[in-house]
């Protein structure tokens, strides 16, 4: 097999794409940065540095504003990703469907929850994503550009094409959600598992960013779901559905699980057996964590550690597989983990093989309600990222 020859101008126009998605994904991730720091974080030289920021800007994708006053030494401008170049990000779950604007740099513009009656189908989904964006039609036409849509999905969602093998939760199985999505809405639309865009928020803008090899586990009145980024790209298996983290055995002949097997991590580990303790129907995040602080009884306190245990032999078991440098735990897994920081953190040193476990780090979620909403904008934002050019 002989190798044909790029065109002339090609391989320059190729380095010319990368070196621009470079800076933009630099400042899509850290945020405002001057010129100065641009050019050692990149290793380009200064005149390199500011003809790619010039380009961007004349794409309409970054901006540059004076530095702050009153520093010494030279100005450097400071450089910024343009956050009116957005995404529409959807979040359908059991008892809403969540619309919102996000914008480069993970800047959540708007965030509007509509709560359903029932579990809304794919075809609800549409037409309430339809009607909550013609409410933002200001903010829509505020911003310079719609990069595309975002879906997190509560289930098996492949990647590819947006199709939804199951959501069990939602009631769907086998439903194609980005195509009448992105034909109602004229954009393109992207759909992945809401746990694996939540391991990516987390480690892009969250209690993960200073980690490349990390696991998600995120705990929700649906259940456990998860994400693994390993060396820094979230790892999705051949179909985008890795991760199904909850379903892991840590007791056998526990409670049956809808899975149709017994014992799995989010049948032992669960929100309604934790709010039924507390004496709660249900709760959000914040009276969650207070209740728990609160009722320090010895029944809650009997049920907050038997689950810990059960959280610690799942991340034993993901320890052992995956050499994490951390876990990050969400949702009520976060409440868990901050009842008694040491019992989990004991357990998984402990248990986890010639003392891997000493040095994983156990960390709570940073971004709270905006999780999924940044997560689904990246799904969006990932071929502009990747290849930066004009509207
Ligand atoms: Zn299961």
């Amino acid at each position: 097999m002989t190798s044909t020859p790029l065109p002339v101008g090609r391989g320059a126009d190729n380095l010319r794409s990368t070196n621009l998605s470079r800076i933009l994904t630099l400042l899509h991730r850290n945020g405002p940065l001057s010129r100065v720091n641009l050019t050692r974080l990149t290793g380009f030289n200064r005149s390199t540095v500011g003809a790619l920021v010039g380009e961007l800007a004349a794409m309409g994708l970054a901006y540059e504003t004076d530095s702050p006053a009153g520093r010494v030494g030279r100005p450097s401008p400071l450089v910024h990703a343009n956050e009116r170049v957005a995404a529409v990000v959807i979040h359908p779950d059991v008892d809403a469907v969540t619309v919102g604007l996000v914008g480069l740099g993970g800047r959540v513009h708007r965030r509007v929850r509509h709560d359903t009656v029932a579990r809304p189908s794919v075809a609800d989904t549409v037409s309430i994503t339809r009607a909550v964006l013609a409410g933002m039609a200001p903010e829509l036409a505020a911003m310079d550009r719609i990069a595309g849509a975002g879906v997190a999905v509560p289930g098996l969602t492949r990647t590819s094409d947006g199709q939804v093998l199951l959501a069990p939760h939602l009631g769907w199985r086998d439903e194609p959600l980005a195509a009448p999505l992105a034909e109602a809405l004229s954009l393109p639309v992207f759909a992945g598992n809401d746990a694996t865009l939540g391991s990516v928020a987390e480690s892009l803008f969250g209690a993960a960013v200073d980690t490349d090899n990390t696991v998600y586990l995120n705990g929700s009145a649906s259940g456990i779901g998860g994400g693994i980024i390993v060396a820094g790209t979230p790892l999705r298996g051949a179909d985008g559905y890795a991760g199904e983290l909850g379903h892991t055995l840590v007791r056998s002949g526990g409670e049956p699980c809808h899975c149709g097997r017994r014992g799995c991590l989010e049948t032992e580990v669960n929100l309604a057996r934790l709010l039924r303790v507390l004496g709660l129907d249900r709760a959000d995040q914040d009276t969650l964590d207070a209740a728990v602080a609160e009722q320090q009884t010895a029944a809650v306190r009997a049920e907050t550690d038997r689950q810990l245990d059960f959280l610690a032999v799942a991340l034993t078991n993901f320890v052992n597989i995956f050499n994490p440098d951390a876990v990050v735990l969400g949702g009520f897994l976060g409440t868990l983990f901050a009842s008694n920081p040491q019992r989990l953190t004991d357990e998984v040193a402990t248990q986890a093989m010639a003392g891997l476990g000493r040095s994983v780090q156990l960390r709570r979620a940073a971004l709270r309600s905006e999780l999924l909403l940044v997560g689904a904008a990246e799904l969006a934002f990932a071929p502009v990222l990747a290849a930066p050019r004009p509207a």
